[in-house]
């Protein structure tokens, strides 16, 4: 008899040991990010202390964590995929590497434009914060008139003066994405021409190197995403000070089309193992809280009206027009982008 209750009890104790187990499954969420930032730590302890789901992160390069994801395969451990840039996420998306996803929540809140492959079957990724391209220039060689939009960095009288980081880089070709969809191939092949003639130097390094090249007056004009003009605003390092009091900032194409937005944003994985995890994940960054915290990380705005950034230093740099082009679109004319620059030479 005593025999028979332990028994029993052992059973009952392994019944609930695989209870615990399969609950304890379901209670994590694996994080595959190419961000990583001081205040993303807060966003996803706020996200477990809510749902208690654990996050385990991955963190590396969009270029590493694309190759993890190709190499993974179907066994891919890969719940959610946070990428920068349009550009990536379209990528992401055309190697079959997202699900789709219907939620109420992320259609409510999420912009529609903000959304790739966006159909009746659901968006297979969303933006969570938005960045600006900007015009970056060195007050005292160049005239902000002659640099007020992105056409004019290839007119003849900025000859020698314009720094950009490499066209291939997603930047740049979603940034030229988007003056396809505007302008026209031709006029954008046109347009790439005469910023290669227009050349202080041949394109190297990150947004950050052209923003010095115009502070140290090697560059006259450059482009750089606004969150790494903010970046250097913030700084408290003389140094960065010092090259902050020589250049200014334009928002581009104020009285034309409007300064090009992208976005930094996600999706649930193709095979994502807790999927439902996943689809909440999403949804708490588009809480207004999570929203907050997610944009300030890298000084970008947030996509949710309702949310509210307190960036001073965003908010010293002022309100401006946005370009209306689909997100979408800028991310699929990429490859349009990429034979124009080689076409033209744009390195
Ligand atoms: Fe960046």
């Amino acid at each position: 008899m005593k025999g028979v209750m332990q028994k029993n009890l052992v059973v009952a104790a392994i019944a609930i040991a695989a209870a615990f187990s399969a609950q304890a499954q379901e209670k994590v969420l694996n994080l595959y990010s190419s961000r990583h930032y001081q205040t993303d730590e807060q966003l996803y302890s706020n996200f477990t202390k809510q749902t208690g789901i654990k996050i385990n992160r991955i963190e590396a390069e969009d270029s590493p964590l694309l190759e993890r994801l190709r190499n993974e395969g179907k066994n891919s451990p890969a719940d959610v995929i946070l990428m920068v840039d349009a550009a990536r996420l379209w990528r992401t998306q055309i190697e079959g590497l997202f699900q789709p996803v219907k939620s109420k929540v992320l259609d409510a809140r999420i912009p529609g434009n903000l959304r790739g492959k966006n159909d009746g079957e659901g968006s297979e990724w969303y933006g969570f914060s938005t960045r600006a391209r900007i015009i970056v220039y060195n007050k005292a060689n160049v005239k902000p008139e002659d640099v007020a939009t992105y056409e004019s960095l290839a007119d003849p009288k900025n000859k020698s003066k314009v720094c950009t980081r490499s066209g291939s880089h997603p930047y740049m070709l979603s940034m030229i994405g988007s003056m396809i969809e505007r302008n026209g191939e031709a006029a954008t092949e046109k347009w790439a021409q005469g910023v290669v003639a227009n050349f202080a130097r041949p394109p190297r390094g990150g947004d950050t190197d052209q923003i010095k090249g115009v502070g140290t007056g090697e560059c006259g004009v450059a482009v750089a995403n606004s969150y790494y003009y903010a970046r250097l605003l913030r700084s408290t390092k003389p140094e960065d000070k010092e090259l902050m009091s020589k250049v200014a900032f334009l928002w581009p194409n104020q009285n034309t089309s409007g300064t090009h937005l992208n976005i930094s944003g996600g999706g649930v994985a193709k095979n994502a193992p807790h999927r439902d995890a996943a689809v909440k994940f999403l949804e708490y960054l588009a809480s207004d809280e999570a929203q907050a915290y997610f944009a300030n990380g890298n000084n970008e705005w947030p996509v949710v009206k309702t949310a509210v950034a307190a960036n001073p230093t965003l908010d010293a740099m002022g309100k401006f027009k946005a370009e209306n082009v689909s997100i979408a679109t800028i991310g699929k004319n990429q490859i349009a982008a990429q034979k124009i620059l080689d076409r033209v030479g744009y390195k």
